[in-house]
């Protein structure tokens, strides 16, 4: 576009347009996806705006809060247009370029490491997958706060900005035109385009209409003959007259059985809603198909495989709420990395089915952050700001019942699996659950095992549920992992604590001469290898009544001694007195707290051991690290 002001896009935005413009990746279609959730996101902020002040929607036309997509098949141009809050030209000079945001550079790498196009919605950059199909796109945008604007690009490292003095006035909202390439034309066909938005948008919550052309029969006389009808019966207004009207018909089209020239075809353009946009969580569950929950699990989430497990349920009582959770198959890509930083709440909330928010803390605690879904609640007050929506006495209620919907979804999971896996030792087949279910918390403790760890750190209340999701391998859990129940169940007699020992590796830890006399003994070791672990031990002082008890700390007990042994040990102690002394002088006196003559040795003849309330070596490894 010529004139207008010129902007260069932040320089990761450059590359990432780059790559996308000449992407050779295959699933195009995508771009749809994400303008249909962009425009929907556009339509809850307006919607949620006009819950206090009505005269933001305007009237007319403007006040349908709908998405509408029409071609243009002589010039190649596809549009999309959304009646939602629109972008002033601050907003399409941020938005659309001159912001990174940080999920940019980390969509970057991932297309570096050959990760798929389709997340690109998760990483916040959505919007410039447009590109995928497009060689230049315009914006034209609307908000109430500004004059219409257009934003344009075609992807050569800047953009324009002008004020708009060509198109039609929008109202409100965004229009996109997306100029399509040449080896992107499938998408100028209204069928390819219904498939689209049927395939991915279907439960967007705003009506999506497509401008399809129909071929219609219409006789050549039509006009006239409904014009003379019309006018009988405004006249007259009775009945016998529009009897009479039929019997025309019928000679009428007798006359045009014999004369085949006198009908002609003629195309009628028309807008079809292509989504039933009822709330999907209103539904009974058991009129839902699994695929129905699937996709509607893709629309709300950005992800675009299916979630792992979802729970759709009523809660009744002082608070009433509906709602859908869902675990994802995979953990987002930022989820541990900026886990303090960046709050990521999945759930969106709902009042009475308006869009609310999807960024409130008060819904869900951190650690489950990665759950996704929606809340509806009718016993929440409508027409209140978000701040003061999050004082409301109701979500602290909310939240309680979602976490333990979460946790008893995650329970059963593991509980399959724990059933399966004793029904295979046993050889047992009957009732056995689905293979399906044999396998889900196996990939569950894959990606959100350490959340559950942070759980076992943040929620003090459900720390003991927690404590029971654990798997880890120990010195007789061989390849498979174990939990905390079977650990309790091997458990010698007369065995106080339940024994571990931190490390690096499972090699490593199984060879340290910490647990070598434990292992001799026949107590079984949990080997805990991830740098979690020994945080989440700190917390967790016990389970089931049952001690936790760091091999590589001082105070180790095996068992109660009676009094031969305490006499033997002190006998020893006595021999040895010197040695002890003389270990003392030689090793630096401030480094060391004491020596001690010991029997939870095996083979090694000495080790070093931490104090009681010290950390241990391998914390010290890792707090070094990460240099606390
Ligand atoms: P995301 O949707 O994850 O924020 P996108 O790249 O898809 O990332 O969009 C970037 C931003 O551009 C949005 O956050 C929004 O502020 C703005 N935007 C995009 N499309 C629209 C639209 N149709 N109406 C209003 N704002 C929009
Ligand atoms: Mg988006």
């Amino acid at each position: 576009r010529d004139g207008g002001e010129q902007f260069t896009f932040q320089a990761e935005v450059t590359r990432l347009m780059d790559i996308i413009i000449h992407s050779l990746y295959s699933n195009k279609d995508i771009f749809l996806r994400e303008l249909i959730s962009n425009a929907s996101d556009a339509l809850d902020k307006i919607r949620f705006l006009s819950l206090t002040d009505k005269s933001v929607l305007g009237d007319g036309d403007t006040s349908n809060l709908e998405i509408k997509i029409w071609l243009d098949p002589a010039s190649k141009v596809l549009y999309i247009r959304d009646r939602g809050i629109g972008m002033t030209k601050d907003d399409l000079i941020k938005n659309l370029g001159t912001i990174a945001k940080s999920g940019t550079s980390a969509f970057l790498e991932q297309m570096q490491k050959g990760g798929d196009m389709n997340l690109i919605g998760q990483f916040g950059v959505g919007f410039y997958s447009v590109y995928l199909v497009a060689d230049y796109v315009e914006v034209v945008s609307k908000h109430n706060d500004d004059a219409q604007y257009i934003w344009s690009s075609t992807a050569d490292g800047s953009f324009a900005i002008s004020e708009d003095t060509e198109n039609e006035p929008l109202g409100r909202g965004t229009l996109i035109k997306i100029h399509l390439k040449e080896e992107a034309q499938e998408y100028g066909t209204e069928a390819k385009l219904k498939e689209l938005v049927q395939r991915y948008s279907e439960f967007i919550n705003f009506p999506i209409y497509l401008e399809t052309e129909k071929e219609v029969e219409v006789p050549v006389e039509e006009e006239e003959t409904e014009e003379a009808k019309e006018d009988e019966k405004e006249e007259e207004g009775k009945e016998d007259e529009e009897e009479e009207g039929a019997e025309d018909d019928e000679e009428e089209s007798k006359e045009e059985e014999e004369k085949p020239k006198a009908t002609r075809k003629e195309k009628k353009k028309d807008w079809e809603l292509l989504n039933d946009n009822k709330a999907i969580w209103l539904r009974k569950p058991s009129e839902v198909t699994e695929e129905e929950y699937q996709k509607f699990y893709k629309a709300v989430s950005k992800d675009y495989t299916d979630a792992l497990n979802y729970s759709h349920f009523r809660a009744e009582g002082d608070v009433e709420f509906r709602s859908i959770l869902y675990i994802p198959s995979f953990s987002p890509y930022d989820f541990y990395d900026k886990y303090y930083e960046k709050a990521q709440h999945g759930l969106k909330l709902y009042v009475r089915r308006v869009f609310i928010s999807d960024d409130m803390k008060e819904l869900i605690p951190r650690y489950l952050s990665f759950v996704k879904g929606i809340v509806d609640s009718d016993t929440l007050p409508l027409n209140v700001s978000r701040e003061m929506l999050q004082q409301e006495a109701a979500l602290k209620t909310i939240k309680k019942k979602v976490v333990r919907k979460v946790l008893d979804m995650i329970r059963k999971m593991a509980e399959a699996e724990v059933k399966c896996k004793e029904m295979e030792e046993k050889g047992e087949t009957e009732d056995k659950p689905s293979e399906k279910e044999c396998g889900q918390y196996g990939k569950f403790w894959e990606h959100f095992g350490r959340a559950i760890k942070l759980g076992i750190i943040e929620d003090t209340t459900n720390r003991n549920r927690l404590a029971k999701l654990l798997r880890f391998h120990t010195s007789k859990s061989g390849d498979k992992l174990t939990t905390l129940d079977e650990y309790i169940g091997r458990m010698k007699e007369g065995q106080k604590s339940i024994y571990y020992l931190a490390g690096t590796s499972k090699e490593e830890v199984a060879g340290s001469p910490f647990v070598e006399q434990l292992l001799r003994k026949g107590y079984e070791v949990i080997y805990f290898t991830d740098v979690l672990d020994e945080y989440v031990m700190g917390h967790l002082l016990d389970y089931d009544d049952k001690k936790f008890a760091n091999a590589s700390k001082e105070d180790l007990k095996l068992t109660d001694k009676d009094e031969v042994e305490k006499k033997k040990d002190k006998e020893l102690k006595e021999q040895f007195k010197d040695l002890t002394k003389w270990w003392k002088k030689v090793v630096d006196d401030s480094k060391l707290q004491g020596v001690k003559v010991s029997n939870r040795l095996a083979t090694t003849p000495c080790i070093v051991v931490t104090g009681k309330y010290g950390n241990s070596a391998n914390m010290e490894r890792i707090m070094r690290a990460q240099a606390f």
